[in-house]
């Protein structure tokens, strides 16, 4: 779908995969006006296509394009774009049952013709799809951490609650650090204090304090340089739904440490769209390295997944009112 300023959207198509045009003078190739989402859709037991937390992303995609100085995508054009990919052909949805889906990457950037530095009067809105297999095809398995000192992902004031494409620009040398020191994920610090944790590279943070019922929830609040994950609200939501105590609070790499001594803290989880939910196991900082309990999943981390996987894939009561059925 194009967007030219003036005209607002038009033109929308659905055209085989392949190379597009883009004008050298592209603006988006010079100043970065460049965004995107990333969510699934699932193929239901009963039969039918439905998707999760559609309209949490439609609205993600809008926030972001605020922040940019973009044009919003109105919500009825992001359903209707994925209408539109499926009404091709829905067999790219992979068979209920398993742990497949369809990813689906909208995407909106900066198409005019210009060297001045402005937000662009041209945009182009696409949506590709990509059929996505198990994250962990060999079952879950705890990853690995660096916390990064050195780099920063995002200011206070930035575009760090954007789903910015720069952003990842900027993540990729921390993430080369990360592999260097032999861990699998960079988390990322707040840019003032480098002091409190804000999130990992493409998914959000939780720690568990205490087990059994009593256990609390604890996950960084969104300071405006982290994303506010849709997995990450979906959890507090079910964390919440299963008794337990959830805190958006600021957790520094001191307490993270201590209390993972201590053996307060006893699980810690990543999540995000693509790994859904993946247990940290292991940290590491220039000051040394500690597990957190014996480095193995933790029965709250797993428990979690079961409920949330179930609900996107059609085997748990939907009690949110988080899947969007597309067909
Ligand atoms: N943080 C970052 C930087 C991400 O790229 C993602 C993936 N979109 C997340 C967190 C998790 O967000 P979500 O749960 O909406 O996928």
């Amino acid at each position: 779908i194009m967007y030219t300023e003036g005209r607002g959207w038009h033109d929308a198509e659905v055209l085989p995969y392949g190379p597009i045009e883009l004008d050298p003078a592209g603006m988006v190739l010079h100043y970065g006006q460049a965004i995107f989402e990333g969510l699934k859709a699932y193929r239901q037991p009963g039969g039918g296509i439905s998707s999760f937390r559609l309209t949490a992303n439609a609205e993600r995609l809008r926030q972001s394009a605020r922040r940019l100085a973009m044009p919003e995508l109105p919500d009825d054009l992001f359903v209707r774009s994925i209408d539109a990919l499926l009404d091709v052909d829905e067999s790219w949805v992979p068979a209920a049952g398993g742990e497949d889906s369809l990813y689906l990457r909208p995407f909106l950037f900066s198409t005019e013709a210009g060297l001045g530095v402005r937000p662009a009067k041209e945009y182009r809105y696409l949506l590709i799809a990509s059929p996505a297999g198990a994250y962990f095809p060999r079952g879950v398995k705890p990853v690995s951490v660096w916390l990064s000192r050195e780099y920063v992902r995002a200011a206070p004031g930035g575009t760090g609650a954007a789903k910015f494409a720069g952003n990842y620009a900027a993540s990729l040398l921390a993430q080369a650090q990360a592999s260097d020191e032999g861990c699998d994920q960079v988390v990322w610090l707040d840019a003032i204090e480098r002091k409190y944790v804000e999130e990992m590279g493409g998914m959000n943070l939780f720690f568990v304090f205490g087990s059994g019922p009593d256990a609390r929830l604890v996950t960084p609040s969104l300071s405006g340089s982290l994303l506010p994950g849709i997995t990450r609200d979906s959890l507090l939501a079910l964390a919440a739904d299963a008794g337990f105590a959830v805190e958006e609070r600021k957790i520094s790499t001191d307490e993270w440490r201590e209390k993972s001594a201590s053996g307060e803290i006893t699980e810690v989880f990543a999540c995000g769209t693509a790994a859904v939910i993946t247990p940290v196991g292991r940290v590491k900082s220039a000051e040394g390295e500690f597990t957190i309990a014996d480095g193995e999943p933790g029965k709250i981390t797993m428990a979690l997944r079961d409920t949330l996987t179930g609900i996107q894939r059609g085997t748990f009561a939907d009690t949110h009112g988080w899947m969007t059925k597309l067909r």
